[in-house]
């Protein structure tokens, strides 16, 4: 009898800082299949600039390809717009790489009427917050220093709300930016749910696609329920506000009869209680880019990748209402219990692993990968009762700026990345 061919599955998280690149690699006898997910990081919580990322990823499939064939990837999978998950894709080194498949969630998709109100949603909402945030700066005084900081803070969220555009035209094969051989992108999920089960190149192994929620109330519940959330975020401390006075009456120029039908509800409730003539102003701007920035995770391509039985889940930087459409979903719950691989969603902050996820649903002895490079503004990432229950259950946490060898576990002798591998019967 003939021996079945063994299979094994590497997850190689790069080093880049604060900001996911994951390479998967299937290989089962001669066939290997290879995906890719993001490539970005955020400036501020960099290991090296994100094009040295990227050429040094580019440089790493092409050692990879068979004399005389350009370098290739199965699939490239861009969870969300923000530029620490896409903004490597605009390096001209992609330009060589023949790629499959794209993934992007459907939020991107220009002809599909819920991702264009949606992606219209997100867009008008973070150019409009950079615009309060410019208008609040000029009346600051000099002193101010506390509110300055967190103006600061509320900008580079808004500016990462706003997406990348170079990136995206590479990812989307617009403007003249595509890659080697201009694949047309897969918009995720797609409304007929057969087609959410992708099957790879490697027989026995599918990816299934949970999410974004196409349903955009799901999308727009930003706010986590007080009981399931790690911490209070700044944004809930706030009491509700009746307050009815228009959104940027004299303060941006758009009339709100224009921009009122684009603005989530949540963000026009906590920009309809500015003040800018108060110093607390930076808190509430600060408050409203962190629903953005929350808004804008929540449209994460979440899928698992069943590799004959081990499954792996990426979440992207998928938050409460994005975790809710999976867990409450039996069938998708079930693809997501006791897998072998956890990628720990947004870097480990408090609001994107919930729970009940880590505590009940995840299992035992697993590993999971945490992007993360620290980010002086935020020193709450990664959120510490996070990676404490993981460790009670066993988990082993593999962070990309201190990873260490060991069982399963191979790190790059110069720390570009860190590997887990699974060996499939
Ligand atoms: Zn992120």
């Amino acid at each position: 009898m003939p021996r079945s061919p063994k299979t094994t599955v590497t997850v190689r998280m790069y080093n880049v800082g604060f900001g996911d690149s994951f390479l998967v690699t299937v290989t089962r006898g001669k066939i290997t299949w290879r995906m890719l997910v993001d490539c970005g990081v955020f400036p501020a919580g960099q290991t090296r600039p994100i094009s040295q990322s990227a050429q040094m990823i580019v440089e790493d499939l092409a050692a990879l390809a068979p004399a005389g064939s350009p370098p290739h990837l199965d699939v490239v999978v861009a969870t969300h717009h923000h530029v620490d998950h896409i903004s490597g894709f605009a390096d001209p080194a992609w330009t060589r790489v023949q790629v499959d498949d794209v993934w992007v969630p459907y939020v991107e998709d220009r002809d599909d009427p819920d991702g264009k109100i949606l992606r219209g949603e997100l867009t008008v909402a973070a150019h409009n917050l950079r615009g309060l945030i410019a208008t609040a700066r000029m009346r600051l005084s000099a002193a101010d220093d506390g509110a300055r900081a967190k103006l600061a803070v509320a900008e580079v969220f808004a500016v990462n709300s706003e997406g990348a555009d170079p990136a995206t035209d590479r990812l989307l094969g617009r403007n003249d930016t595509t890659f080697l051989n201009k694949p047309v992108p897969r918009y995720v999920p797609d409304r007929d749910p057969a087609e959410n089960v992708i099957p790879t190149t490697v027989p026995g192994v599918t990816a299934h696609i949970l999410g974004p929620s196409r349903d955009p109330n799901d999308v727009k519940r930003m706010k986590p329920p007080k009981s399931v959330a790690w911490l209070k975020a700044a944004a809930d401390e706030r009491p509700a506000d009746a307050d009815t006075r228009p959104l940027f009456d004299g303060v941006f120029a758009v009339p709100l009869s224009r921009a009122d039908p684009y603005i989530p509800a949540s963000l026009r409730e906590t920009l309809a209680s500015l003040d800018l003539e108060s110093v607390s102003n930076a808190e509430e701007l600060l408050a409203a880019a962190a629903i953005l920035e929350n808004s804008v995770n929540n449209t994460s391509v979440y899928f698992v990748l069943d590799v004959r039985g081990t499954r792996l889940v990426f979440v992207g930087d998928s938050q409460y209402g994005a975790w809710e459409h999976v867990l409450n979903d039996p069938e998708a719950l079930k693809l997501v219990t006791d897998p072998a691989f956890y990628k720990i969603g947004h870097h480990g902050s408090h609001n994107a692993t919930p729970q009940r996820y880590a505590k009940e649903v995840l299992g035992h002895d697993h590993y999971a990968m945490m992007p993360f490079g620290a980010v002086p503004q935020w020193p709450s990432i990664p959120e510490g009762k996070l990676l404490t229950a993981l460790e009670a259950a066993g988990t082993h946490v593999i962070r990309a700026d201190t990873a260490e060898p060991g069982p399963q576990i191979t790190v790059d002798p110069q720390r570009r990345w860190s590997e887990v591998s699974f060996t499939v019967a």
